[in-house]
């Protein structure tokens, strides 16, 4: 099937890589996309580890795709972001600078594109925790019923947004003038560039949920919204 063959070329694929990088000791253990991920020295931006194993999330997200997503996708927008900074006056900056200083330029797009998804993945994987997910308690759970209503109508939104993201983007929780809102942005878009503040996201690139739902996105959001959520990360950065 497309699958498996899809599966076992990249699994070569990246034993090459590895080979390459000349730390073949490590092929078989589980750290070893990590540590490949690490070895990118002297880069500006880099990809930061993941904040649990990569086996965590299932199976709402499995192993497979996260090693994808954050082994491949995530890793290749860093690099991206790096070979493009290299040798301009960007070089030194930091990511949201990067983000900001290319966002809305036509003759910037790619650099745009690829660091902005630097950023999202770096908050997306922030965005979930194993055990996470359900209505919030706290100061956020307060938040969350004075702006929608109650957690369900929260979630229902959540849920439209996310579902209906035509083609690939996010849905955000974002807080913009005071108020929480739910938005959604298409491919690389983020809204650290506008006034808004981001609290928590879920990517919907396909990429994100294929390999464990194919086409069915809704059940993927439905297992980030019940069981991933992080809301301790919401709550950090509401501050
Ligand atoms: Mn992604």
């Amino acid at each position: 099937m497309e699958y498996d063959r899809l599966q076992k070329s990249n699994r070569r694929e990246f034993l090459l890589r590895i080979g390459i990088a000349g730390v073949a000791a490590s092929i078989t253990s589980p750290g070893a996309g990590r540590l490949f991920a690490m070895s990118q020295v002297g880069s500006n931006i880099s990809l930061p580890a993941l904040p649990y194993a990569q086996n965590a999330l299932a199976p709402v997200i499995s192993e497979n795709t996260v090693s994808f997503h954050y082994g491949k996708h995530h890793q290749a927008y860093v690099n991206n972001t790096n070979k493009l900074i290299a040798g301009t006056d960007l070089e030194k900056a930091g990511l949201e600078e990067v983000i900001r200083k290319t966002a809305g330029r036509q003759d910037q797009s790619t650099l745009f594109n690829n660091a902005a998804q630097v950023f999202n993945h770096n908050f997306y994987w922030n965005s979930m925790k194993p055990g996470g997910g359900g209505e919030p308690q706290g100061k956020i759970g307060e938040r969350i019923k004075d702006s929608f209503g109650s957690y369900q109508k929260f979630a229902d939104a959540f849920s439209n947004a996310a579902a209906a993201q035509f083609g690939s983007g996010w849905a955000w929780l974002v807080i913009d003038n005071g108020k929480f809102q739910v938005i959604k942005t298409a491919n690389a878009e983020t809204p650290i560039v506008t006034s808004a503040k981001p609290l928590i996201t879920i990517d919907v690139w396909e990429h994100a949920y294929y390999l464990d739902y194919q086409n069915r996105r809704a059940d993927y959001i439905k297992g980030f919204l019940e069981k991933l959520l992080n809301w301790d990360f919401a709550e950090k950065n509401l501050v």
